[in-house]
């Protein structure tokens, strides 16, 4: 039993360190009062950490952190290991495997990826046919069977694309007055239907807040009134500062763009404009601009409800319109943080009229599979999965003259990624228990469609999906001494990831900006949604030989000038040994799920532990 006196100074250290520790699956009964602390920031930051990694009820009371009797306690294996690390060490199989993840493997596939020839790989397109051809033509090559429909390598996506036509200038009106706002510089606007007209009429613009309602946080923006009609003015977040609400500062679908026109559809609105913010969208309004403009894709089959009219407001454009109002957006912004706000009609009226061109279209995921050894556990799969699109060609050239966006770190990488994973292992000793699932899905920068439909027409049921490994972009600045890793604390595999990345002499650190939600921002989304726990990780930023911040700030001009731009293009001179390091590391965090007894699952209390729970017993 640990004394008293280390317990306190183990939770004191986890406050401070706010590094993953490796958690101990045991119940454990508290040996002592646990420490007080002194402000209320570190008690939060401790809860955080507590909850991050494994300690699954964690409360406050009076200044002071107490732990649930049946927590995972990783501080009994601290305090009897004198904090020593984990003894993980990989199979001679493994090593092997792990020596065959080649640079000049991933390299390759980026270059022939991200090629002009490819046209950046849009849905539907002779670039996307020829990238499925080519991912369908290696996996054949490594001796991969194919697990699309009909025995062959394609699950086949039907989409729907809308390329809608907004006039030059948007108005609106309001006390007699007329305002107008610029189409693509202030305003975005988009069918949300798949009609190819859209006419709205004097429709009321209403300002929701956070546009949530969410009973177990007993959060309900829109109280009782009656949206029908009108079009909501929404906050692109979720309440951040109480850690008791919408998980502080973390991200949850509620803060989603996605789950605010879901809602505005669901409670009859005309429409959604989504106020954007460099902070609350994690990039420039530039990425909208690129992403909302041109073809808008959605699954043909997916007939959910929907809004006339989706789109966006500048934060400038926003401010201009609630002052023009009498109204004063930060103030508003700030009653929105409270349980208390009420929807505020804005007094002002849109009337909108455009067209926009439907067609159908189609795309495919590839996928593939390694059978597993063992004669029951083969029955499941763990899935490594990339998205192969990216956003295709743009409307018009940049200042370059470049009109192709090639998508090579987003994501022609993550899918060169997969694919020297799925070399690696077919080309070694190893034999997993489990069966792996190689899946190169479509459409994902339009909405997730390609992981959503595998996820609606699962070509395996949910229950004997193990987990996905997602890839999504990959590190090209070298080794790093960190790992990110993106939506730690909601389920089992946050230790196996532990494991690997200390064996490699690296840090674990939680995600970065947790506030961003990139956890719902990629194809482990859509899996996560029918119960399936994923990883996915994020390069560090701490890279070796470098001065802090180094990294960080080459990460962040990326974002600011490259991402979903055509300029994110192959480069020679990328320095590709931390995203080897990263590969090796999420491959075997897949063998090991492979070959672990147990399923893994989401910790209790996740908002998908439900949704997991449901497709086992569906199997069972
Ligand atoms: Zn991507």
């Amino acid at each position: 039993m640990p004394n008293c006196e280390a317990f306190q100074d183990i939770l004191v250290q986890v406050a401070r360190i706010r590094q993953p520790i490796l958690f101990w699956p045991r119940s454990f009964n508290m040996p002592c009062k646990p420490p007080a602390f002194s402000d209320r920031e570190s008690i939060t930051s401790a809860k955080r950490n507590l909850l991050s990694f494994g300690i699954t009820k964690v409360s406050i009371r009076q200044g002071r952190l107490e732990i649930m009797a049946t927590a995972y306690l990783f501080a009994f294996c601290l305090v009897t290991s004198g904090f020593s690390q984990t003894t993980w060490e990989p199979t001679a199989p493994q090593s092997q495997a792990m020596e065959l993840v080649g640079e000049e493997v991933i390299r390759s596939h980026i270059r022939f990826l991200a090629d002009d020839l490819l046209e950046g790989r849009g849905p539907g397109s002779r670039g996307d046919e020829l990238t499925q051809l080519y991912i369908s033509t290696e996996f054949e090559s490594l001796g991969l069977k194919p697990a699309g429909l009909d025995g062959g390598w394609l699950q086949p996506v039907p989409l729907r694309g809308i390329t809608s036509i907004p006039p030059k200038q948007i108005e609106l009106v309001g006390a007699g007055e007329t305002m107008t706002l610029k189409s693509h510089d202030e305003v975005i606007l988009v069918s949300g239907r798949k009609d190819s007209h859209v006419s709205l009429k004097g429709a009321e613009l209403v300002f929701v807040g956070f546009g949530i309602q969410a009973p177990e946080f007993e959060w309900d923006d829109f109280k009782d009134l009656d949206v029908r009609g009108k079009i909501l003015v929404v906050m692109n977040n979720d309440p951040e500062d109480d850690p008791e609400l919408f998980a502080g500062k973390k991200r949850l679908y509620y803060g989603r763009w996605d789950y605010k026109y879901a809602m505005a559809a669901k409670l009859g609105a005309a429409g959604a404009l989504i106020i954007h913010t460099d902070d609350s969208a994690g990039y420039p309004f530039q990425v909208i601009q690129t992403g909302w403009t041109g073809e808008e894709f959605e699954l043909a089959q997916d007939e959910g409800s929907r809004t006339n009219l989706k789109g966006w407001l500048t934060d400038k454009a926003a401010h201009s319109v609630f002052q023009w109002a009498g109204l004063d957006l930060d103030k508003l912004r700030a009653t929105a943080s409270q349980r208390e706000f009420k929807p505020v009609p804005l007094g002002v009226k849109l009337s909108v009229e455009f067209d926009a061109v439907v067609r159908e279209q189609k795309s495919a995921n590839v996928l593939a599979k390694l059978e597993g050894s063992d004669p029951v556990l083969k029955d499941q799969h763990v899935i490594f999965m990339a998205h192969h699109d990216h956003l295709g060609l743009a409307a018009g050239r940049d200042a370059s003259g470049d009109n192709i966006y090639n998508g090579a770190i987003d994501n022609a990488s993550g899918t060169a990624t997969m694919l020297a994973i799925a070399r690696a292992i077919a080309n070694s000793k190893i034999s997993p228990k489990r069966s792996i699932l190689f899946a190169a899905v479509a459409a994902e920068e339009q909405g997730l469609l390609g992981s959503k439909h595998f996820a609606t027409y699962p070509t395996i049921p949910p229950g004997k999906l193990a987990a996905v490994v997602n890839i999504d972009g990959i590190n090209f600045l070298g080794r790093t001494h960190d790992v990110n890793l993106v939506g730690n604390g909601k389920n089992t595999l946050d230790a196996l990831v532990q494991n690997v990345t200390t064996w490699q002499g690296r840090t674990l650190v939680p995600e970065l900006n947790p506030e961003r939600g990139y956890y719902y921002r990629s194809d482990q989304f859509s899996l996560a949604k029918i119960g399936v726990p994923g990883v996915y990780l994020h390069g560090g930023v701490n890279i070796v030989g470098k001065p802090s911040g180094w990294g960080k700030e080459q990460l962040d001009a990326w974002i600011d000038k490259v991402y979903h731009q055509p300029s994110d293009e192959f480069d020679p001179n990328w320095n590709l040994s931390g995203a080897i390091e990263d590969a090796r590391l999420l491959m075997l965090v897949g063998l090991l799920i492979a070959d672990q007894p147990d399923l893994p699952q989401w910790l209790p209390g996740d908002e998908f532990e439900a949704a997991r729970k449901a497709a086992i017993s569906a199997v069972e």
